[in-house]
């Protein structure tokens, strides 16, 4: 029988998430919770009903499923967390995806059969599949199934990660995987505990390896304004990446990201805007120049 994950989306053509045209594969559930993260769906690992109110045409499908936990009137509608058991009855009624399911049990056969559909593509973009979340190495075993599947077709594969996992996670999947893009989020310790939930040791121990077993690894650092993109900060980061391996190939800025505010609402919880703008491009190449000048990689933005 195929090993099963926890998926909260696969998304096929996206031009984002590695070289070429990628099929990507979220894995739902992650250890951290960045205050900043615009996947907030994949926080959990519990599947969880995702609600949009702008979408909704008050057709009232969703009550008679369901009344203890929809209203539906003639301009107004509301839907009561509390008790849900995500069963998924009023996701399969609403007729304008307003409600929508997040977080199925797939087997590997299944998502592998939706990676191939795009192999023609994958081969004249040299792109590939990106297993990403959530942190997708939380379920190390179906991302070892599926990427060792992929090598024997020849299709390319990149992870995104966190890196806060156990190693032996991270080891379970190293022979598969071409290219990984590694995040890292605050040099400060204690401060990633503020804002991650989490300190930096196990990531930091994690990505010191990485860099040793691995030869093509990206460095990510989304730069979140007031929080990390400061001259001690820039420091800090250059200080953690001199002291890395040979394996990190290239380090990339990454800008503020503000697309996850929608998100926040429909899975009934609270968005934190960190500032009303992002960076333009002249602040973030700068940041690239100060890096580069400081830890001796080639970085971009
Ligand atoms: S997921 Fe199930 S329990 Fe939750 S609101 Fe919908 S129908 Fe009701
Ligand atoms: S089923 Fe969907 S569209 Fe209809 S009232 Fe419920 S949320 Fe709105």
């Amino acid at each position: 029988m195929s090993v099963s994950a926890k998926i909260s989306n696969i998304a096929r053509g996206s031009l984002h998430d590695g070289p070429g045209i990628r099929t990507v594969v979220y894995f739902k559930g992650c250890g951290l919770r960045c205050r900043w993260c615009h996947n907030p769906e994949t926080f959990s690992q519990k599947r969880e009903i995702l609600f949009s109110p702008t979408k909704c045409i008050f057709c009232g499908a969703c009550s008679a499923v369901c009344p203890e936990h929809h209203t539906a009137g003639e301009n107004a509608v509301t839907f009561l967390r509390d008790g849900c058991t995500a069963c998924g009855r009023c996701a399969d009624v609403c007729p304008t995806l307003a409600l929508s399911l997040c977080g199925e049990d797939m087997d590997m056969d299944t998502v592998f059969a939706a990676i191939e559909k795009d192999r023609t593509y994958y081969t004249a973009s040299h792109g590939g599949v990106t297993f990403s979340g959530g942190e997708c190495l939380l379920q190390a075993e179906a991302v070892a199934d599926i990427a060792c599947r992929c090598r024997t077709l020849g299709i390319s594969t990149a992870v995104e990660t966190a890196l806060f996992v156990p190693w032996e996670n991270i080891e379970q999947v190293l022979p598969y995987i071409d290219l990984f893009y590694a995040d890292l989020k605050i040099a400060n310790s204690e401060k990633h505990r503020q804002y991650t939930g989490q300190d930096n040791a196990l990531i930091l121990e994690n990505l010191r390896c990485l860099s040793l077993a691995h030869s093509n690894i990206i460095v990510r650092i989304p730069i979140i304004p007031g929080v990390n993109d400061t001259a001690d900060d820039l420091e800090g980061f250059a200080r953690i990446l001199r002291s890395l391996g040979p394996g990190i190939r290239q380090v990339e800025l990454l800008k503020y990201n503000i697309l996850g505010a929608s998100k926040y609402d429909a899975i009934g919880k609270t968005w934190v805007r960190f500032s009303d703008t992002i960076q333009s491009d002249e602040e973030m190449h700068a940041l690239c120049i100060t890096l580069e000048a400081r830890c001796g990689l080639p970085c971009i933005c």
